[in-house]
């Protein structure tokens, strides 16, 4: 896996000039192709589209969505906790585990 993004006019390797700040979740990226008989030329962002991991200090007003597998690992993990805090559902599922409570003999 690569960490750029490759020219889709020649297949080189874009790299970046400058960039900037054009918001708290968007960098603006300007791109020159390393091949020098091609030299494309363009602007981009660097956006962040999705929350993996919440942040453990959260800044008033950021808002980036929860990514589907985050939220699936969250529900799964939630899922976990309750068979562990819930282990009577566990048992009344297989009776034939319980024991015998009221044996007459
Ligand atoms: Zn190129």
């Amino acid at each position: 896996m690569s960490n750029y993004i490759n020219c889709p006019h020649c297949g080189e390797r874009l790299k970046v000039r400058t960039s900037r700040d054009a918001s708290s979740i968007v960098r603006e990226l300007y791109l020159q192709c390393e091949n020098v008989q091609c030299a494309f030329t363009c602007k981009a962002h660097l956006a962040l589209v999705n929350t993996i991991a919440p942040s453990m200090v959260q800044k008033k007003g950021v808002y980036i969505p929860m990514s589907r597998v985050a939220e699936k690992r969250a529900a799964d993990k939630e899922n976990a906790v309750n068979q562990i805090g819930l282990p009577g559902l566990d048992t009344m599922s297989h009776p034939r585990d319980m024991p015998h409570l009221n044996n007459s003999g």
